[in-house]
């Protein structure tokens, strides 16, 4: 079997002006449609072929299959970060992830300044992560094509932190474009989506296997 490059979920030009439609015909056209070409080139001699996208990470990533992992996760998180944003979204978040942010940061704009501020820490290549710790609404980064699922965490929400998200648009300032995603673009149905998804009990027990807080707290900085 082979994976293919789903369809972008919006027109190229529709985060305009926050991201422009430069920024995601390379970072959809080349990047995420790379990391899919590398993947199936790479399952063609794997154990792990046969499988769905999610399974393919998962199962590289329990064999040491790096290569493999970090194409495959790469084409993962791309999905998932398209996903994450919608140009009908950003400002106040509603529904479920609303409550839980009140619950787990006290209210928004801390919730919001934590994002951004692990966001920032990242030095070099990752991804900031809003996700589901059991019950408790988290904040996670990750270096390079690492994600949370494969340390039992649930991820709601992603923000691309390389350098490519964002380099054409802003040059060097990171913060900058983390402010505008933050406030004009998170998709909170998809992460209300996500919860919904979260609270089927075959869902959650597969995503906690064999995790334990310690594992997380060493792969994945906080
Ligand atoms: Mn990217």
């Amino acid at each position: 079997m082979t994976i293919t490059l789903p369809p972008l979920p919006y027109p190229t030009g529709a985060l305009e002006p926050h991201i422009s439609r430069s920024t995601i015909e390379h970072h959809y056209g080349q990047h995420h449609a790379a990391y899919v070409a590398r993947t199936n080139e790479l399952l063609a001699k794997s154990k792990s072929a046969d499988r769905s996208l999610l399974e393919i990470m998962r199962a590289s990533h329990i064999s040491g299959e790096n290569a493999l992992f970090n194409v495959a996760a790469q084409a993962w998180n791309h999905e998932f970060y398209w996903n994450s944003m919608h140009p009908d979204s950003g400002g106040l978040p509603s529904g479920a992830i609303a409550a839980l942010i009140d619950k787990d940061f006290g209210n928004y704009q801390s919730f919001a300044s934590e994002l951004r501020m692990s966001a920032m820490g990242q030095f070099g290549s990752g991804w900031v992560w809003v996700v589901l710790n059991g019950a408790r609404l988290d904040i996670v980064r990750s270096a390079n094509a690492d994600n949370p699922i494969v340390y039992g965490l649930v991820p709601l929400l992603t923000i691309d932190v390389w350098e490519h998200a964002y380099y054409l648009d802003y040059q060097h300032q990171r913060a900058r474009y983390l402010t505008d995603v933050i406030e004009h673009l998170l998709n909170w149905d998809f992460a209300n989506s996500n919860i919904k998804a979260a609270d089927n009990p075959t869902v959650a027990r597969s995503a906690g296997r064999n995790t334990t807080r310690d594992q997380r707290s060493t792969a994945m900085a906080g």
